[in-house]
């Protein structure tokens, strides 16, 4: 059995929405049903999300949302007369602008494009509509209860068949909408999949699955076929924008694959995400090169700091203190460096540098802003030997200056920080060197 999740691009209009039910409809396995918000028809156009936040903004300011709303009204309007679809929209339509209008909250306004989008669809193929309002649940802390919610799940669709879910939301302690973070309808998708324990999670998209490398920047680079969960999440995480990062964690404890597929070009078999055990042996050193921009480097240097005790502990509370999470931490003999991304540092840096001079007594602290990282990521790396100094000698040949470098222990990856100018000729260097 198989779960499917349809993204924003594939639910974007009545032709798009075709293609994902032929996609249904090419293997009876296909089961339970997640769906996105209808995305962009064109680069111009706006997401149904992001029009639902404007309502929002517009009913604070206004105490109706009647300008933007006129905007969903269209959307679905479409779609219902594209496909002909026997459903009474209006009264829908009129009940979530009302809601909407009753000061319910940005969650409630977000959430609506994909309950629409499954409503629609359900109607359309004739699945049961599953509202995933009462069975994703989050608490007081706004995190997601994933035993609590896989148990609700498998009780509502142990009698169902064949359904179709919105994506994105669930609800809170007191039964309000809580969404998740943004592109999050991937997170239900796989929350599905391991309540209904699928043979596989099937994540349709409007790209072949991973690439090696962002093709913004490396021209025409190779499909990822395989790949494991951890080198997804560094992948993602570094930036690989396919999945959302957070949707390994529910199948990855149950061993369900991921499948990356493409809506618009189905017989392509895409990428296959499995737990490391179930990768082929091809002896690909390399599965892929991703990065981050927006990083800027605090350096701290004092004698004799590798002997003090409590040095780091100090740095670090300053960072709790001020809510700063960091990204890196490498360390020599007298200095600390520590990496955090712009937005994490916003209006912030100037006291934080104060703080570090005046706790840790520092000789110097200065920063570097500007940076970037590129984790070039690949499982077969560990116990290799030649990896780095291909890496290495390619920027080098490049004339790229390596301002940082960091090994995870499971030598799963090298990641470098480079200048944000020379980030594009780094990542082309590192791809050409191992392809
Ligand atoms: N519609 C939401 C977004 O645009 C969630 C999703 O598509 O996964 O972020």
């Amino acid at each position: 059995m198989k779960v499917c999740k349809f993204g924003g691009t594939s639910m974007a209009n009545a032709d798009t929405i075709l293609k994902v039910i032929d996609a249904i409809n090419g293997d009876k396995d296909r089961h339970y049903i997640v769906v996105s918000a209808p995305g962009r028809r064109t680069k111009e156009d706006i997401k149904v999300t992001d029009a639902l936040y404007k309502c929002y903004d517009e009913y604070l300011e206004k105490g109706n949302c009647d300008e933007s709303f006129t905007v969903i009204e269209k959307r679905f309007q479409d779609i219902k007369d594209g496909l002909k679809i026997d459903i009474d929209l209006d009264s829908e339509l009129k009940v979530i602008k009302e809601t909407i209008e009753k000061s319910k909250t940005k969650d409630y306004a977000a959430s609506r494009g994909e309950y629409l989008s499954a409503r629609l669809l359900a109607a359309c193929i004739g699945y049961t509509f599953v509202d995933t309002q009462d069975l994703i649940k989050f608490n007081e802390r706004g995190e997601l209860q994933l035993d609590y919610s896989l148990d609700l799940l498998k009780s509502k669709l142990k009698n169902i068949k064949y359904a179709v879910l919105p994506g994105f939301y669930g609800s809170d302690q007191d039964g309000n909408v809580k969404t998740f973070s943004r592109g999050g309808s991937d997170i239900t998708g796989a929350i599905v999949a391991r309540a209904m324990d699928a043979d596989v999670y099937e994540n349709w998209t409007d790209v072949d699955g991973f690439l090696m490398a962002d093709p913004r920047i490396v021209d025409d680079p190779a499909n990822i076929s395989f790949l494991s969960y951890k080198e997804l999440r560094e992948l993602s995480y570094m930036g690989a924008e396919v999945l959302h990062p957070e949707s390994i964690f529910p199948v990855r404890s149950a061993g369900i694959p991921i499948n990356i597929k493409n809506t618009f070009n189905p017989s392509h078999p895409g990428t296959m995400i499995v737990p490391d055990k179930k990768l082929p042996k091809d002896g690909k050193v390399i599965t892929g090169i991703a990065g981050r921009k927006g990083l800027t480097i605090i350096n701290i240097e004092k004698d004799m700091m590798n002997s003090e005790i409590g040095f780091g502990r100090k740095v670090l509370s300053i960072l709790e203190c001020e809510g700063i999470s960091f990204e890196h931490m490498p360390s020599g003999i007298d200095t600390l460096s520590i990496v955090i991304t712009d937005e994490n540092l916003q209006g912030k840096l100037q006291k934080v540098i104060t703080k570090i001079r005046e706790s840790v007594n520092a000789d110097n602290v200065d920063i570097h802003s500007g940076l970037s990282l590129i984790a070039t990521v690949g499982h077969n790396m560990a116990s290799r030997h030649g990896t780095a100094s291909t890496l290495f000698t390619a920027l080098a040949d490049a004339h790229i200056n390596i301002r940082m470098i960091d090994q995870g222990s499971s030598e799963l990856n090298i990641i470098v920080g480079v200048d944000t100018f020379d980030y594009n000729k780094a990542i082309n260097a590192i791809y050409h060197a191992f392809n």
